[in-house]
């Protein structure tokens, strides 16, 4: 008999505190659309000063954050550069494309990490045959690279070549706030090479709903407007805003546990002959591990791990994500690895 569910698959599983949902009752509210939300309007205020931004618009997911943060800088047949194995080329619906008319150029990291040498010469000459290159887009910490920090040398060489080639620099910071507290850079000092970064609220910082978009003032006013015609004004946003200005309170520092338990899971998954980490290194939060084809299937493993009470994510045929965060404690990473075990001996 499972006595309790613990839920490894997405680190957006996590519901809100009681200190949250207080907070989210108590919550001072207007109507956004006029730009009447107080609370609204103090998270936005807070996010562009942990970005070092001039402003920052709080929008509903980080999917419409990234799609505005690639409008405000691409128009009908600009292209953007990004990360082959990136959340904004594989998980939005090449929004981009449907939406903007933007074209994407992948490009293969490695664990996610792009290496400034491999853009040197993607940039399309001036002639009418060519959509216009305008944009690269890095994602940090890189979900698909197995929430791998990007290093941050590598981040300021691209956006440097970026910039002094006249291209705009978008950052996808899902989950910037782990490579903060994983490195002790702060989120200004990540962010002040991007012309745009968006962070999400959903993630390991625990509040229900929301995302934001940081840059300059010109920049969000005219992301204001992508936002209104998305369907992304919200009327009394104050509500949800006040969880995600609480996360920013009082969830930052806490993601180290998040990692600690990470590392905790991958170290008790090394033990497991029938499975193997990729990659290797955790970094953050996610545990990326791939299953002997011999034991069976990553589905069968998953469907397996449930029947005893533990829950993750197969996300191909062979490999399956594991994501630590504020609803998953030390006893149920213990309680994970003893499933794991168990399920890899039985099939074995
Ligand atoms: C989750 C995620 C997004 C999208 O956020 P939603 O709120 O789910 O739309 C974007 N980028 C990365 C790296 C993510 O992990």
């Amino acid at each position: 008999m499972v006595e309790r569910l613990s839920d490894f698959r997405s680190d957006t599983v996590t519901r809100p505190t009681p200190a949250m949902r207080a907070a989210m009752a108590e919550a001072e509210v207007g109507d956004d659309v006029f730009g009447e939300d107080p609370t609204v309007i103090r998270l936005e205020e807070r996010a562009a000063e942990l970005l070092g931004k001039e402003a920052a618009l709080y929008v509903p997911s980080g999917t419409m954050s990234n799609l505005i943060g690639v409008r405000v800088h691409c128009k009908p047949g600009d292209e953007m550069i990004c990360e082959a194995g990136s959340h904004v080329y594989n998980y939005e619906q090449a929004g981009y494309a449907q939406l903007s008319g933007v074209a994407a150029r992948p490009v293969e990291g490695e664990h996610g990490v792009l290496h400034p040498e491999q853009l040197a010469g993607l940039i399309r000459p001036a002639d009418a045959h060519f959509v216009r290159t305008r944009l690269v887009t890095l994602e940090n910490t890189h979900n698909r690279g197995g929430g791998r920090i990007q290093p941050y040398r590598t981040v300021e060489a691209i956006c440097r070549w970026a910039h002094q080639s006249g291209l705009a620099t978008h950052l996808d910071g899902a989950r910037l706030f782990n490579a903060v507290v994983a490195t002790g850079i702060p989120a200004a000092e990540w962010a002040q090479h991007f012309d745009t970064v968006s962070v999400c609220f959903s993630k390991g910082l625990g509040a229900p709903v929301g995302s934001a978009l940081a840059g300059s003032s010109d920049l969000i006013a005219e992301a204001r407007r992508h936002r209104k015609v998305l369907g992304g004004g919200m009327r009394q946003a104050g509500i949800i805003a006040a969880g995600a200005l609480y996360a920013l309170e009082h969830h930052i520092d806490r993601l180290a546990e998040d990692h600690a338990n990470a590392r905790r899971l991958a170290d008790g998954i090394s033990q497991i002959d029938q499975l193997r980490l990729e990659p290797e290194q955790v970094d953050t939060n996610l545990v990326f591990f791939r299953v002997d084809p011999r034991w069976g299937t990553a589905e069968e493993f998953v469907a397996a791990l449930k029947s005893k009470g533990v829950l993750m994510l197969a996300t191909s045929p062979v490999k399956i994500r594991a994501a630590t965060h504020l609803d998953v404690g030390t006893a149920d990473v213990d309680q994970a690895i003893a499933a794991m075990k168990d399920v890899a001996r039985r099939g074995g």
